[in-house]
Formats: C-alpha cells, sequence, structure tokens
C-alpha cells in the first residue's frame, strides 16, 4: 500500500488536480491497489485564509469578503477545468459555496468580537484542504476512478495545541484503520485532508504550517503503508534550496537523518516533523515531482550505502544570536541550566547553543520574533547577578541567519570543518559562531543574514555538490 501526498502546487489549478488524477491512475494500476491520497490546499490558500482571520480579528470588514470571493472564483474555475460530469460539478460547486458561507460567517463572528484564538485561527486555516480534497476526488471519478472525500478530522486525533498539534498515535491508528482499509479493500482511493486534525472531542486542529508531509507519514504509519510518497514540485531532495543554489542537484537517495537534519534546517521540501512517525518503523519515503513524474525522485531510508561526504546545505533565517556573559559565571555550575530553563519559560525553542571554553559566556540562537520574551525572561532570570555584576548583560543580535553543512560521511573525516570556513573565509564571510551536534551529521554556523546566500552558494561550490 502507498500513501501519496500531493503539495500545493501539485493541486494549484484544475489542470494539475487532473494530473493528480492521472498520477493516482497509473499508481492503483501498477501497484495493483488504489493508494491512499492526502492533498495540501491549493498553494497559497491557507495565506489568504489566514489572513482574513486575522484581519476580521483586526477591525477589517472588507477583506475576508473579498478573500471569500477570490476563494471561490479560484476553486469554482478549478472544478470546470477537473470535473468533466455536468452533475457532479454542480452539486460540487453547490458544496464549495456553503463551505465559503460558513468562512464567511465565522469571520464575521471573529470580526463582532474583535479577537482570533488559535482554537478559532486552526478552524478557518484547515478549510483549505477541505476545499481542495473534495475537487480532488472529483477529478478522480471524472476519470472513471472510485474516489472518496475523507476529513483527517474523522481520523488523525491530536491533542489540543492548537496551532501545532500532535497526534495520538493509538487513538489515530485504530481510526485511520477503521475508516481507509475497507475503502482501499473496496477499491476506493480515499482523498484525505492533510494539515488538519481534531483532537479526542471533535475540535479541530492544524499540525503546523507546512504539514501535509507528516499528515502523510502519521498515515503511513498507522496503516501500516509499504511507502509513502511526496508529490512536490521539484525532482526530490536537492543539495542546496534550487532558489538559491541554482546549480543544486537531485539527491538520488538520503537518509533519515540527515533528512530530519536538511528540513530542520530550513529546508522547506520536507515538514521537519515528517521522517519520525515512519523512521522508527523503516517505511521508505520518495520524494518525487507531479510536474515530471519519469523522474525517480529521492529515496529516504535508512540506508547510507555510499554516501557523498556532504548531503546538503542549507539556512534558516531572521534569527538572533543571544549572549549571557560575565566573569562571575566562571566556574559556577548551574548557570546553563538556569538559561535554558529561563527560555523554556518563555515557550521559545532553541535552535543553536555554544559556551567558549573560558566559560564566559553563553550564547544560543533563536527565532528574532522570541528575541524581546527570551531576553526578559533571562534578565529575570539572573537579576541578582545582573545588579551584583557576577553577569554583565544579557544581549542580542538580530539579522543572522544559520547555516547547516548535512552529511553522514563527515563522521569521523577529518578536515571537513576546514574546508567549510575556508571557503567563506575566501569570500570574506565572517563565522559569528559554530557548532558541531554529537552525530557530527551537521556542521552548524551562525553569520550575518546578508552573508547567508552568498556562504550556501561557497560551500555547495567547495564540496562539489553541483557535480554530483
Ligand atoms: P509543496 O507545496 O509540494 O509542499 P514546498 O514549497 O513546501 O512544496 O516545498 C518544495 C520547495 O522546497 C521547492 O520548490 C524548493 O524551492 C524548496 N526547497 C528548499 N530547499 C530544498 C531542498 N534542499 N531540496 C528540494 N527543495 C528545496
Ligand atoms: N496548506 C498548509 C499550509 O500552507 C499545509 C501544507 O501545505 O502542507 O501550511
Ligand atoms: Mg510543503
Amino acid at each position: 500500500m502507498i500513501v501519496m501526498k500531493f503539495g500545493g502546487t501539485s493541486v494549484g489549478t484544475g489542470e494539475r488536480i487532473a494530473n493528480v488524477a492521472r498520477i493516482a491512475a497509473q499508481v492503483a494500476q501498477e501497484v495493483g491497489s488504489p493508494p491512499v491520497v492526502v492533498v495540501s490546499a491549493m498553494s497559497g490558500v491557507t495565506d489568504s485564509l489566514r489572513r482574513a482571520a486575522r484581519t476580521a480579528a483586526a477591525g477589517d470588514r472588507e477583506t475576508f469578503s473579498i478573500v471569500r470571493d477570490e476563494l471561490e472564483q479560484r476553486h469554482r474555475q478549478a472544478i470546470q477545468d477537473c470535473v468533466s460530469d455536468g452533475e457532479l460539478a454542480r452539486s460540487l460547486q453547490a458544496e464549495v459555496h456553503s463551505l465559503l458561507d460558513w468562512l464567511e460567517t465565522l469571520c464575521q463572528s471573529i470580526y463582532t468580537l474583535g479577537e482570533l484564538t488559535p482554537r478559532g485561527m486552526d478552524a478557518v486555516s484547515g478549510l483549505g484542504e477541505r476545499l481542495s480534497a473534495r475537487i480532488t476526488a472529483a477529478a478522480m471519478k471524472s476519470q472513471g476512478l472510485k474516489a472518496q472525500t475523507v476529513e483527517a478530522t474523522e481520523i488523525i486525533v491530536t491533542d489540543d495545541n492548537f496551532g501545532r498539534a500532535s497526534p495520538l498515535l493509538e487513538e489515530t491508528t485504530r481510526k485511520t484503520k477503521a475508516r481507509l482499509l475497507p475503502l482501499v479493500e473496496g477499491g476506493i482511493i480515499p482523498v484525505v485532508t492533510g494539515f488538519i486534525g481534531a483532537t479526542v472531542d471533535g475540535v479541530p486542529t492544524t499540525l503546523g504550517r507546512g504539514s501535509s508531509d507528516y499528515s502523510a507519514t502519521i498515515l503511513g504509519r498507522c496503516l501500516p503503508a509499504d511507502e509513502v510518497w511526496i508529490w512536490t514540485d521539484v525532482d526530490g531532495v536537492m543539495t542546496a534550496d534550487p532558489r538559491i543554489v541554482p546549480e543544486a542537484r537531485t539527491l538520488p537517495q538520503i537518509s533519515y537523518a540527515e533528512v530530519a537534519e536538511l528540513s530542520f534546517f530550513g529546508a522547506k521540501v520536507l515538514h521537519p516533523r515528517t521522517i519520525q512517525p515512519v523512521a522508527e518503523e523503516g517505511i521508505p519515503i520518495r520524494v518525487r515531482n507531479s510536474f515530471n513524474p519519469e523522474h525517480p525522485g529521492t529515496l529516504i531510508s535508512n540506508d547510507l550505502a555510499d554516501s557523498p561526504l556532504i548531503k546538503g546545505i542549507t539556512a534558516i533565517r531572521d534569527l538572533s544570536i543571544v549572549t549571557v556573559e560575565g566573569r562571575g559565571m566562571l566556574g559556577v555550575p548551574g548557570v546553563a541550566g538556569r538559561v535554558f530553563t529561563a527560555v523554556a519559560r518563555s515557550g521559545t525553542s532553541i535552535l543553536m547553543i555554544t559556551q567558549s571554553s573560558s566559560e564566559q559566556n553563553i550564547c544560543f540562537v533563536v527565532r528574532t520574533v522570541d528575541t524581546p520574551s527570551v531576553v526578559q525572561e533571562v534578565e529575570r532570570e539572573f537579576e541578582l547577578e545582573l545588579l551584583r555584576g557576577d553577569i554583565d548583560r544579557v544581549h542580542s543580535q538580530d539579522e543572522v541567519a544559520i547555516i547547516a553543512v548535512v552529511g553522514a560521511g563527515m563522521l569521523g573525516r577529518p578536515g571537513i570543518a576546514s574546508r567549510v570556513f575556508g571557503a567563506l573565509a575566501d569570500r570574506e564571510i565572517n563565522i559569528i559562531s559554530i557548532a558541531q551536534g554529537s552525530s557530527e551529521y551537521n556542521l552548524s554556523l551562525v553569520v550575518a543574514q546578508r552573508d547567508v546566500d552568498e556562504g550556501v552558494r561557497a560551500i555547495h561550490k567547495q564540496f562539489g555538490l553541483d557535480k554530483i
């Protein structure tokens, strides 16, 4: 059994959705049983929905109606372009209309209340997938396939961490099997909404921005599937973001651990949580291009066979480096623990940590949006030490970025770091801070944001990744 997820650009127009239906038909024929299909919202739709909710909360009563009209227009057109059966198209248009009525009513109440809770935002955000899944299933039926829309709220059970909910695996497994297996056995393609789930009480949640990939691997784990295929708009996982490094190459193969590092450090091609549900079970993932289905794509598995030294270079932008410094920290146990507990209290996650051996400072990197609350919490924690002068200051530098160099081949191989530093030095790029994970899969560097693109290109070239 195959679970296949199609991203926003792969369902971006009616024509693209018809293409998805063709791919599903072909896979069903080759594999001998229908795939489970997971879809994202049409590209840009989730952003529009969130804008509608936010502007409504801010007291703007026009924008959400405009968004509604634009969405209706776009989905109407898509239906015209991929659903040839007139009767089916008419009932689908009516369904889209009533879902958008619901959106408008919801935004109207957000406007009246002047408040948008994370729970309300999740209810609004998930509408795009509910629309695209219905259209995709109808497009499949128009091509003579058997298909049925399945709302993930029926099968993916999550906690109530709205905006970034986590699945409860036991309940999800039970519901997924009960709902999807009979369809597949009956030759019907389930078309499941990505991105969303619901709490035990049935309240809709989302799994985080860009998380339809994660929805697919959750279902892959629960069924279980033999493989999970992520269909996107590039040929696979590449050695770098092709928008920054035009010479980036597609990797034929990469390990779970490596791709986890790449996606955590900014490779948008997979949501950072995608790997986790399937890696434990050894279920392979393939990343493939819906615009170029002949290409075999990238296979992600446990296999590390003949790995090149470096697999990829990624970057995360809009970060700050926060430094806690002072001579009074020297040899005092517990300072680091208190720093990180304070950061945790502010609800922020840390992307990278370094401490100089003199123990006179601790640096860590967080997203700039979180910096003010982090600095405030740490200053509060060390109020006394700051007064006494044991800690000189807590300060932050904005406009920095992390470059991550990832590859299992780095393991135990000397000289990698010096080649990375050399490549940056040649371009006169200053390295603000360095960290290497104990896995040795990842070397992370902090540089000024203005240097990040050139830095990524320089390292990419240094390791000959344009020629693999
Ligand atoms: P989808 O809508 O299918 O989920 P995304 O836009 O989320 O697609 O992710 C695919 C995009 O990720 C590609 O178009 C590419 O620009 C970007 N990208 C960034 N880094 C990488 C990488 N290392 N390999 C492949 N694509 C990458
Ligand atoms: N549509 C959702 C988003 O834009 C999920 C996804 O595309 O994976 O965040
Ligand atoms: Mg994506």
